[in-house]
């Protein structure tokens, strides 16, 4: 059997299907954010980056560097191994209370990722329930799908944000224990959960709560704790998940909740025990830019007046955005062939890189720019980024109307 064929063909399918992703080369300029250096064959250019996850631009934040360098210097970079081999080093020890300080809750556990965070620490707590039902948003990201996959407990989806649809779920199973599932805010559209009004329910009808807060740590809340912050929830939530990656800038992720429910999962969730565990220097970085953002409120600020400015820049000049009331700035395009050209032409013409968003990350006909200002786009930027889009929106004849799939 020539083995190699089966992936090429696995290929071929991805570019006939227009999912072949395409990732091109690039160098972040740490003390010139939000410029990069994009680096194509034919020699490398400066752009514009206006999608990073790196939100507030912590990542290069003179604080989350020298924390990090420091520790390095003191410590070494990697962990040495996992917790159970080599012990905890301090740096992480630190972290785990800064985050439960952040949530308000007794534990926090770490792991070398967001994704990992989700597929351990979900597959571990409905497994530890027994009989449970998890009860999960249709809209949650693939990390919290695999952790439900493989928890290998039963599951039932509800219409994404429909209360009504929730409880309609939890009233059908009344004495069977309960996991309910949910995101605080969706990254592809920008919407919110009704936090508040899924506590009602999970109290009401006894279930447990568990929310991905990725999205909006270190953006919302008056010490960067996220929506459930913001909206007065936090301690509603049994657990309350998060990422070290994107408004932190570095690396890993998190649950936090009660201690007992915590040292389960540290005793239990194989994801966490038979994995190296974070880089020391990388958690001190991340403790840098948690504590900076507890006290500190100017990034958020800047980045939440930079986002609406934005907004009603790109609507004053007809471009089809989703309106969103968060740092999320979703530009409709419903076709995966043109998002991509769009894409394209944004960064060949305009030096401006904006990923194109296609299925299966979000749904066919609803193909997107996602766009993500962080602090430190300035006025002239956002003027330079209306004006590319408008070139591009007519030379590809695109829709200025934002069609209402684009709502679903
Ligand atoms: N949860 C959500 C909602 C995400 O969007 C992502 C990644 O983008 C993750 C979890 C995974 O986080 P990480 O990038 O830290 O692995």
């Amino acid at each position: 059997m020539k083995y190699d064929d089966l992936f090429s063909q696995s290929l071929k399918r991805l570019h006939d299907e227009q999912r072949y992703r395409v990732f091109i080369e690039i160098e972040r300029i740490a003390g010139e954010c939000p410029f990069a250096v994009w680096k194509p064959p034919s020699g490398p250019r400066k752009v514009v980056m206006w999608c990073s996850n790196d939100y507030l631009g912590m990542s290069r934040h003179p604080k989350v560097i020298e924390a990090l360098t420091e520790t390095a210097r003191r410590t070494g970079i990697g962990a040495g191994g996992t917790r159970n081999i080599a012990g905890t080093n301090s740096p992480l020890v630190e972290l785990e209370y800064e985050l439960a300080d952040l949530h308000g809750k007794e534990a926090a556990l770490l792991f070398t990722s967001g994704y990992v965070s989700n597929q351990a620490g979900i597959s571990t707590i409905a497994r530890l329930i027994p009989d449970c039902l998890i009860l999960s948003d249709e809209l949650n990201h693939n990390s919290m799908i695999e952790g439900v996959r493989q928890s290998g407990v039963e599951r039932k989806i509800w219409r994404h944000n429909d209360v009504a649809a929730l409880e309609h779920l939890l009233a059908a199973e009344p004495s069977r224990p309960k996991l309910i599932l949910f995101e605080s805010l969706y990254s592809m559209d920008g919407d919110t959960a009704p936090i508040n009004r899924i506590c009602e329910l999970a109290e009401r009808y006894d279930a447990m709560t568990y929310c991905d807060e990725v999205h909006a740590v270190g953006m919302y809340g008056p010490r960067g704790a996220g929506t459930a912050a913001q909206d007065g929830a936090m301690h509603r939530i049994d657990v309350i998940e998060g990422t070290l990656a994107k408004a932190f800038g570095c690396l890993g992720g998190y649950i936090t909740g009660s201690r007992s429910l915590v040292d389960a999962v540290r005793s239990h969730a194989p994801g966490f025990i038979f994995t190296t565990a974070l880089a020391p220097p990388l958690c001190a970085a991340a403790t840098a830019a948690i504590r900076h953002l507890k006290t500190s409120d100017l990034e958020r600020r800047r980045q939440q007046a930079n986002a609406a400015r934005l907004k009603q820049v790109l609507v004053s000049a007809g471009l089809p955005i989703l309106p969103t009331n968060t740092h999320i700035v979703p530009l409709m395009v419903g076709d995966p062939r043109l998002c991509k050209a769009a894409s394209d032409l944004l960064l060949d013409d305009h030096g401006i890189y904006i990923q194109p968003i296609n299925y299966p990350t979000v749904a066919k006909g609803t193909e997107r720019l996602r766009i993500t200002p962080t602090p430190y786009h300035d006025d002239v930027l956002i003027d330079q980024l209306r004006d590319a889009l408008v070139d591009v929106w007519e030379r590809l004849n695109l829709d200025f109307v934002l069609a209402s799939v684009a709502a679903e």
